[in-house]
C-alpha cells in the first residue's frame, strides 16, 4: 500500500551526520514501525515517504527545521548547584527532567563546577542535518487502538 496517513509503515533506516558518521540505525535489529502522519517520525523524513511504497529506497537530507530544530542558546542553562540537592554526584552526561516554561523538558548535563551546573535543553541532534537511508519493508493498516494512541503497538512499535 503506498504510504499516506494513518497507515503503519515499517523501515530499516540509517542516520548519519554531515561528516557521514552513523548515529543510529536499525541494521542487524527490527525494522522501526511507525504512524505515518502523527508527528512519529521528524516532519522532513515524513514527509519524503509520502506516496512511497514497499521495497522503496530512499535517501533524504532532512535540515534541522525539519527535523530537531536549531539549536537554542536560552535552553543552555546555567543554575546553582543547590538546585540538585539530593543528588549524590552531579556529572556531565546526567540527563533531568526540569521544569521549564514549557512544562518539563529533558536536559543534560554539561557543565559542572564547585558551585553551578550547566543543563541543555536543546535536542542532542538540534543544528543539525540528519542524512537518512531508508528502506520500507512493510505497510498495513492500523488497528483501532494503535490510531486512537497515534502510534504501533508490537514489533518495532510501544510496548505497552
Ligand atoms: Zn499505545
Amino acid at each position: 500500500m503506498t504510504i499516506r496517513n494513518d497507515l503503519v509503515v515499517s523501515m530499516h533506516y540509517t542516520l548519519r551526520d554531515d561528516a557521514g558518521e552513523v548515529l543510529d540505525t536499525s541494521d542487524g535489529g527490527e525494522p522501526l514501525a511507525y504512524l505515518h502522519g502523527h508527528n512519529n517520525i521528524v516532519p522532513g523524513l515524513e514527509e519524503a515517504l509520502t506516496g512511497k511504497d514497499v521495497g522503496d529506497k530512499l535517501d533524504v537530507k532532512v535540515s534541522p527545521e525539519q527535523g530537531y530544530g536549531e539549536n537554542h542558546a536560552e535552553l543552555v542553562q546555567e543554575v546553582p548547584r543547590a538546585a540538585f540537592e539530593g543528588v549524590d554526584e552531579i556529572q556531565p552526561g546526567m540527563r533531568f527532567q526540569a521544569e521549564t516554561a514549557a512544562g518539563p523538558r529533558p536536559v543534560i548535563v554539561t557543565t559542572v563546577t564547585d558551585e553551578t551546573v550547566t543543563v541543555d535543553g536543546n535536542h542532542p541532534l538540534a543544528g543539525e542535518n540528519l542524512h537518512f537511508s531508508v528502506e520500507v519493508v512493510e505497510t498495513r493498516d492500523p488497528l483501532p487502538e494503535e490510531l486512537e494512541h497515534g502510534h504501533v503497538h508490537g514489533p518495532g512499535g510501544h510496548h505497552h
